[in-house]
């Protein structure tokens, strides 16, 4: 069934009719949920013993299953981190499907493995990392911070000679769920230190923090965040490596949503100390235009996580006969697709000077959009914006009516913006990431809060 007969002819240019179709909706539409119901009722069972016409299934994916599904590179998508890969991102990764690369081992996939690589050592080169960093893509920034921190813990294992009961990573106030659920996994535990003023983690106060602490042996790592998921904000990075030097502490920073901007001079310097880092992770699928799911994970000295990650097998010694590279060494996968390419491929077509001007134009509207807050009567800006997520309160209003406001811009298909919390309060959010995203749009979101 497998074999390129009538149908599967079939499916394939229905699929890529499709496929090419929903590359050129500009804009995509937003979309939005149904209930479990109404999907029942309009789609019912799809699985049958005889099977169907590939045409007819297509169109249940086409015509409810897809509109049923937000679309996250909808420049009126505002919320969680937003996407808009580029049109050539995305149809390479059809190019990937289509090619069968399992992407663990040099051995089944140097081709892919090189051109990854190349996309790695971009993001190295603009963090400032030396020759010898590298690592490999995993699904996302939470795969990413796992992998990272499980090298955190075994090398500190491994200098110290000795691990203490339980092994604590100091982390900031505001660092993403990923990293607590991370913990949780690792049996570690956070050592929550307080933020500064400008709600950062520092050096200042983490050294404060492990002078206090009666057991700073038991600390092995320093989870940091270059741009918070909720407010944008980079923790004091040099300060902080400055510590883990002091300490021998693992310096990891995550970067998942942020450390894209490390493309733009405009913001180049709050990530200063970013080249000091052990490890970090950005995820291409959100401010590098790449689609889903893609994270690049970097470390320092690569053979730290080699020594931890390598899966060794009887049936899998022949992927290692030198010094081949295999991404399956550098995180807690085996099998892998080569979900960098697309990436790769939208970085070779446009060149990375459009990386830069793309990002500086997205900080730019994220800018001009706090300034129509500034200037509207309604509404007034929790904080200045660091990177591109903007958090306004429109005074007067209840935690119920920022969701039923949100639920109206959804339900309108205005935006997608969902309220979150800052310091206790219920705020809105809105973050920008798509090129395509207008501050008129952010405008009419405005508007509806009047
Ligand atoms: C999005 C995000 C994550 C999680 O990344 P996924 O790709 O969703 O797994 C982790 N950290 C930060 C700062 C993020 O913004």
């Amino acid at each position: 069934m497998h074999h390129f007969d009538e149908t599967a002819d079939r499916a394939a240019r229905a699929c890529l009719d499709y496929a090419l179709e929903r590359l050129r909706y500009d804009p995509a539409p937003l979309d939005q949920p149904t209930t479990y119901d109404d999907l029942a009722r309009r789609v019912g069972a799809t699985i049958t013993s005889a099977g169907r016409d590939p045409e007819d299934v297509l169109r249940v994916f086409t015509e409810v299953l897809a509109p049923a599904c937000i679309s996250s590179d909808s420049p009126r998508f505002f919320a969680f981190i937003p996407a808009a890969p580029t049109k050539s991102a995305l149809v390479f990764d059809t190019v990937v499907a289509a090619s069968s690369m399992n992407a663990s081992s040099w051995l089944e996939a140097s081709g892919a493995i090189y051109a990854e690589n190349e996309a790695l050592r971009f993001l190295a080169d603009l963090a400032g990392l030396p020759p010898g960093a590298g690592g490999c893509f995993v699904s996302g920034g939470s795969a990413g911070n796992l992998s990272a921190l499980v090298v955190a813990r075994e090398t500190a294992t491994a200098r110290r000679g000795a691990r203490p009961p339980k092994w604590r990573v100091a982390v900031g106030e505001q660092a993403h769920s990923s990293v607590a659920s991370t913990l949780r996994i690792l049996d570690c535990d956070a050592l929550v230190v307080p933020s500064d003023d400008r709600d950062r983690l520092t050096g200042a106060a983490l050294r404060r923090v492990l002078d206090a602490d009666p057991d700073p042996g038991s600390v092995c790592a320093i989870a940091a965040t270059a741009g918070t998921t909720n407010a944008g904000i980079v923790d004091d990075l040099d300060g902080l490596a400055d510590v883990a030097a002091e300490r021998d502490l693992w310096l990891h920073v995550d970067g998942a949503y942020g450390a894209a901007a490390l493309c733009a001079p405009s913001v180049r310097a709050r990530f200063a100390g970013i080249e000091r880092v052990d490890s970090m992770v950005v995820d291409p699928h959100k401010w590098l235009f790449a689609p889903f799911d893609s994270c690049a994970l970097l470390y320092r000295e690569p053979q730290l996580a080699r020594a931890v990650h390598a899966q060794h097998a009887s049936y899998l010694d022949a992927i290692r006969t030198g010094d081949e590279w295999n991404p399956a060494d550098y995180a807690y996968h085996l099998s892998r697709r080569a979900r960098g390419l697309p990436f790769w491929f939208s970085l070779a077509v446009h060149g990375t000077d459009a990386y830069r001007a793309a990002i500086e134009h997205v900080l730019a509207v994220a800018r001009a959009a706090a300034d129509r807050i500034r200037a509207a009567p309604h509404v007034e800006l929790v904080r200045d914006v660091e990177l591109s997520v903007v958090l306004w309160r429109r005074p007067g209003w209840t935690p119920d009516d920022y969701v039923t406001w949100s639920r109206r811009l959804l339900a309108d298909q205005v935006a997608f913006c969902l309220p979150t919390r800052w310091h206790g309060e219920v705020v809105a959010r809105a973050v920008f990431l798509h090129p395509n995203t207008t501050v008129e749009m952010f405008d009419e979101v405005l508007d509806s809060m009047r």
